[in-house]
């Protein structure tokens, strides 16, 4: 199974991708966790991405694009993936087709989840962080704990920078302006999937799955 999660910081693509990878067994390939346990070990590409990725901008696509590449043409990536944070910028879209083709890889779904941009706000400015394992937790579930419930490591919950309502704001201006347009660009390909990303976690996750089974069955290249 090959696929892309695609809607607005927030709107709860992470979630569903680490859901979808577990029960089917196949990677998630999120480009903000690789930048961000770059930027956590401070490699060159860490030191690079850190600003950029605290102000709310995007990594440029150059950077991007070698990641993707990198990661799609490891062992792990073989027999599918769930793309999540990726592409997000017009090139990014083209170059992956490119490197798809080259790959011998069929044509992938793009799933867009959408949600209302207060909600979107509410939520992400409701996130924490643990600094140890990078596990992402509703505040109010972890409020009071001393140790984090994933790894243990005391005291290790904190704000992400980019989670902050102004960053966040800003997030979703680029989203709109550079981003939207690739929703366009696989619309233009007809290989769209509309769902709401509001309420429970579960039946959204029944909703994509669904929906790409549905996929399936009328075109068989969703799924290899
Ligand atoms: P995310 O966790 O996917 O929201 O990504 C967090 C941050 O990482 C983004 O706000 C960007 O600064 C950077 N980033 C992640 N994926 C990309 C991408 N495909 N292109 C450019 N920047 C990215």
């Amino acid at each position: 199974m090959r696929f892309i999660l695609f809607g607005s910081p927030g709107v709860g693509k992470g979630t569903q991708a680490k859901i979808i990878s577990a029960k089917m067994n196949i990677p998630h390939i999120s480009t903000g966790d690789i930048l961000r346990e770059a930027v956590h070990n401070k490699t060159p590409l860490g030191i690079k991405a850190d600003e950029v990725m605290s102000r709310g901008e995007l990594v440029s696509d150059e950077i991007m694009i070698g990641i993707i590449k990198d990661t799609l043409e490891s062992q792990k990536c073989k027999n599918g993936f769930i793309m999540d944070g990726f592409p997000r910028t017009i090139p990014q879209a083209e170059e992956l087709e490119k490197l798809l083709k080259s790959l011998n890889i069929p044509d992938v779904y793009l799933i867009y989840l959408h949600a209302d941009e207060e909600e979107i706000v509410r939520r992400l400015t409701n996130r924490r962080a643990c600094k140890k394992c990078q596990n992402i937790f509703v505040y109010s579930d972890i409020e009071g704990m001393a140790k984090c419930p994933v790894c243990g490591a005391e005291k290790s919950f904190y704000q992400r920078d980019d989670d902050k309502e102004e960053v966040i704001r800003k997030r979703i201006r680029v989203f709109n302006t550079t981003t939207k347009p690739v929703y366009t660009f696989y619309e233009n390909k007809d290989r769209v999937i509309s769902l709401d990303g509001t309420g429970e976690i579960d039946n959204i996750t029944d909703h994509i799955l669904e929906a790409l089974k549905k996929k399936q069955k009328s075109i068989k290249t969703a799924f290899v």
